[in-house]
């Protein structure tokens, strides 16, 4: 027998001592309990990607039963076709740019490097499925239940997962996102981010969709290792959310790289012939025999999995709305990383996974994510690092006149003997009489790995007297930061 309450209260409420929040959880496990079939958990998480397998596996740490659902592949986004494949190739792409420098720096290889993407994309697909064995092992070490299968939320309130029902009074929300194909005629021709991954081959001519770090990212990858690439953004600068001296410099890096940026280029429709080359019309011209088009023109969440049928609310984009303590909408609901639409970085999927364990089964009824200064490193061709609010974003809180910028561009070392050059730029932005740091950004080989340090100190709240005290670190880019004028 099953019985269904539908239990609407409000937390605040509190009767005999106990919150109606609580009255509301109880019942929703009475229900499940006095039905023959669904199984009960203390803690149910959909999605075992960066943010459920983080989340599951903490709040296990408190001793209490949890499961996680997954429909695909464990690791989500970030281990399948994401962060590590992606950096992965990254790194293979580094070597085909090292590999132009060793006759500058005296290496005389003989013969041409021979490169193979089968080889490389072997290696990544073996290290990935051990990742997928390594996380399948420590949801066990830790004691989730592993549900394998596409989860549903029911018209009687459970989650469903092939024909199987399952209730906890605490459910999480970590179902991520996937890429945003275009309505063009003939964008099935194209592939996304996940497709990059499957890819056989290197293309010979590539065209990348879309201005966003993806885009900036597999397009660099593509020309590092020899493609004929294109990139077709919608207005005149990738990376347009990003501090505008950011996006000013990896545009005219991807430039001079050989990259054709296509400014102010729209495709309005796609054809492949009967060879298999790919066709793109576009406001600016056609784009013909092209072998690989990519779309990287942004992600959409999943959250299509029926949320109407337990109050969980979305926004205009289907983001699942959250309150600063990933609260859905409905009680005993949460909700983090992608799929809320904000801060789309597995780092930040995983801290708020684990805040929320803390919060819900460790007694720290306060802690919550916090979604200031997060570090962010694009790996582009060099590197961009970047914490903390543009100068845009600066002004508009602070106003102009409080703002302190300190700016410098400059070859680096590395480039001194080489033919070919980079150039790094670096801002730091400050506020008020004692200019305090609120926003580094910087593009230049060794950003990525030189930021992690610079967001720790401006998270403490460093000023620019406390980097002018710090002793530089010489030959290095990073001292530019600390003796900046
Ligand atoms: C190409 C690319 C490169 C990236 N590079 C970086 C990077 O360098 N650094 C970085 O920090 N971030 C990077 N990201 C972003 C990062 O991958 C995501 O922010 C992160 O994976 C989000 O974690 P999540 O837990 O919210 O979702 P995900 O990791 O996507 O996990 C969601 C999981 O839920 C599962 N799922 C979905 N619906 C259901 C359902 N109904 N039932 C059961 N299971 C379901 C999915 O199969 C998936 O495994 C990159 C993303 C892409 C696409």
């Amino acid at each position: 027998m099953q019985i269904t309450m539908h239990v609407c209260l409000d937390a605040d409420q509190v009767t005999g001592g106990i919150s109606l929040t609580r009255v509301s959880m109880i019942a929703r496990i009475l229900s499940a309990s006095m039905s023959s079939s669904a199984k009960v958990f203390d803690y149910l998480v959909i999605g075992g990607g960066s943010g459920g397998i983080a989340s599951a596996r903490r709040a296990a740490e408190f001793g209490i039963r949890v499961a996680l659902i997954e429909h695909g592949r464990l690791g989500g986004t970030c281990v399948n076709v994401g962060c590590v494949p992606k950096k992965v190739m990254f790194n293979t792409a580094m070597h085909a740019e090292l590999l132009h420098d060793h006759k500058s720096y005296g290496f005389n290889l003989t013969g041409e490097a021979n490169f193979s993407w089968k080889s490389i994309k072997a290696s990544r697909d073996d290290y990935i499925k051990r990742l997928n064995g390594i996380y399948d092992a420590n949801l066990k070490k830790s004691n989730v239940e592993r549900i394998n299968g596409h989860a549903v939320f029911t018209e009687d309130k459970f989650v469903e997962v092939n024909g199987q029902k399952y209730s906890a009074p605490h459910i999480m929300i970590a179902t991520g996102g996937k890429p945003i194909v275009p309505s063009v005629p003939g964008a099935e021709y194209g592939i996304t981010s996940d497709g990059f991954f499957e890819l056989e081959d290197l293309p010979k001519k590539v065209v990348v969709v879309g201005a966003g770090y993806i885009a900036v990212e597999l397009a660099g990858i593509f020309n590092a290792l020899g493609s004929d690439v294109s990139l077709c953004i919608r207005y005149d600068k990738a990376l347009r959310t990003f501090d505008s001296m950011i996006s000013e410099n990896v545009t005219a890096l991807m430039e001079d790289s050989g990259i054709k940026v296509c400014k102010n280029t729209s495709v309005k429709s796609v054809t492949k012939a009967d060879d298999g080359t790919i066709s793109l019309d576009t406001n600016t011209g056609l784009m013909s025999d092209v072998d690989c088009l990519l779309w990287a023109i942004g992600r959409t969440p999943n959250s299509d999995i029926r949320l109407d049928n337990v109050g969980v609310e979305v926004d205009k984009y289907g983001n699942i709305a959250v309150d600063e303590y990933q609260n859905t909408t409905a009680k005993g609901i949460y909700a983090l990383g992608d799929v809320c639409g904000r801060a789309l970085l597995t780092p930040v999927a995983i801290a708020a996974g684990r805040k929320l364990a803390h919060r819900l089964f460790d007694n720290k009824p306060d802690l919550k994510q916090d979604y200031n200064n997060i570090p962010t490193v694009v790996f582009s061709h060099p590197p961009i690092g970047t914490v903390g609010l543009t100068e845009a974003e600066a002004e508009s809180k602070y106003g102009k006149n409080s703002l302190k910028i300190y700016q410098s561009k400059f070859v680096p070392l590395y480039n001194a003997v080489t033919e070919n050059k980079t150039q790094t730029v670096m801002k730091l932005i400050c506020v008020g009489s004692e200019e305090k740091i609120v926003g580094l950004h910087m593009q230049g080989v060794g950003c990525d790995e030189m930021l992690q340090g610079f967001a720790v100190a401006i998270q403490m709240g460093a000023t620019k007297t406390d980097f002018d005290s710090t002793v530089a670190i010489h030959p290095t880019s990073a001292e530019e930061l600390v003796t900046l004028r």
